[in-house]
């Protein structure tokens, strides 16, 4: 490869969408570098439950959130090893008759876009998933899903890149970026480097990326928990979530991990996350959501949490992803904010991959629905209703 000193590719930020842009980029044939200011997939991607759920992802997602369990699933044949993929079905229970139509109607919009959910009593839910409280009246199964070991997707894809002879720069924050007539000159630490292209991949910090540009966008961050418990007997086979609630599941080793809540916290700058949220605030949503699965899994009322951490991820007001070129500068280019994104993570960016190297994606990606340029005439998100989640 004839190598000069500007890159055709600069990809900043070493997510799961990072990480998968840049090395199909490079596998394609394209001199790239990954840039990410700390460790690859310390945030969101590295911290996230690793469900991999046809359930929670906006409909029109849903057959990209297909293709990327099946990439997980043969992680070892792409990224060369495996990342402790299982199948888990997926349970999503409701309680009352009111959130039970509510699901129904939600999950009909999923099926209709291709996933397998069905929607079944709670005594089938407790056929499936014997574990599950008398309490459960209603739930959508979905014999499909899967989970992986997020927590491994770091070193996995250092290594992979590195064998795709992308030029990996961990610990190296971007301080802004220059467009010119010969590309782009991106300022790190006291120097510079060149690209002929950008992707933005900064998760929770995108939108202050896509300010870089003089462009303001109503990206805001969200914030949510996980929890793990000390060592179990085998209590649930499944994964399991509360309708709008917390997600639970149980790993081969016994550790239950629950995540999310309704405690998720909205917060406007990525990096004030530790100042926004107060240690008692932060176990207040742990002691929910403990409680939540303790109602789901009455068996879990002895479990006790060892260790909770937080996670930061981008969202749009529609809830749909933020991929595609940013207006105002040819050869730049976002992706993320994505819904459920460490699920249909390794398919975004390959199919990102794929248009930039002007070859056919495999499903379209340049959509209006991902436009990033639909931000810029959007309202910001009402915090009191949240966003959409079909
Ligand atoms: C707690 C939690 C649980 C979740 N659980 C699930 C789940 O079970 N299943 C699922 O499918 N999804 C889940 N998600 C969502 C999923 O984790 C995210 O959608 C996905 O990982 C986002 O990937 P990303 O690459 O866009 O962002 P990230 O993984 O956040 O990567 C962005 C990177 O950009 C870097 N960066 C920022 N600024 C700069 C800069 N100036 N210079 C260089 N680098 C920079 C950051 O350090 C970071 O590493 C969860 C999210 C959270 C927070």
């Amino acid at each position: 490869m004839n190598r000069t000193e500007t890159y055709d590719a600069a990809v900043i930020g070493g997510g799961v969408m990072g990480c998968t842009t840049a090395l199909h980029l490079a596998r394609g044939g394209m001199w790239v570098t990954l840039i990410e200011r700390a460790g690859l997939c310390g945030e969101a991607t590295g911290r996230c439950g690793g469900t991999l759920s046809l359930m929670y992802v906006p409909a029109v997602l849903v057959p990209y959130a297909m293709r990327g369990r099946d990439l997980w699933k043969d992680a070892a044949r792409w990224l060369g090893r495996d990342i402790g993929f299982n199948d888990r079905p997926g349970l999503d229970i409701a309680f009352t008759e009111t959130d039970g139509e509510a699901l129904g109607a939600e999950m009909g919009l999923r099926a209709a876009a291709g996933a397998p959910i069905e929607i079944i009593g709670g005594n089938r839910a407790r056929e499936i998933e014997p574990a599950l409280s008398k309490d459960v009246t209603a739930a959508a199964h979905c014999a499909q899903d899967g989970h992986a070991l997020s927590y491994l997707s770091g070193v996995i894809f250092h290594r992979a890149l590195s064998g795709a002879g992308v030029d990996v720069r961990v610990g190296t924050a971007v301080q802004g970026v220059e467009g010119g007539d010969r590309g782009f000159a991106l300022r790190i630490g006291n120097g510079s480097l060149r690209a002929r292209r950008i992707v933005l991949a900064g998760g929770a910090w995108m939108r202050r990326m896509i300010g870089w540009f003089g462009l303001d966008v109503p990206i805001i961050c969200r914030v949510t928990q996980e929890t793990i418990s000390e060592r179990m007997r085998p209590i649930v086979k499944s994964g399991i979530r509360v309708f709008r609630d917390i997600s639970l599941k149980q790993a081969a080793n016994g550790t239950v991990l629950v995540g999310g809540g309704r405690g998720s916290r909205w917060v406007e700058d990525a990096d004030r996350q530790d100042i926004e949220l107060e240690p008692l605030v932060v176990k207040r949503v742990m002691r929910d959501a403990l409680d939540s699965a303790r109602r789901a899994v009455p068996d879990l009322a002895a479990a006790r949490a060892v260790r909770m951490w937080t996670g930061i991820e981008g969202i749009a007001p529609d809830n749909m992803p933020v991929i595609g070129p940013l207006p105002g500068a040819e050869g730049m280019f976002t992706i993320g904010c994505q819904r459920s994104g460490f699920t249909a993570g390794p398919f975004m960016g390959r199919l990102l991959a794929d248009a930039l190297l002007e070859r056919q994606p495999e499903m379209p990606i340049f959509l209006p629905a991902f436009d990033p340029a639909r931000l810029l005439t959007m309202a910001p998100v009402d915090r009191a209703r949240g966003v959409p989640t079909v």
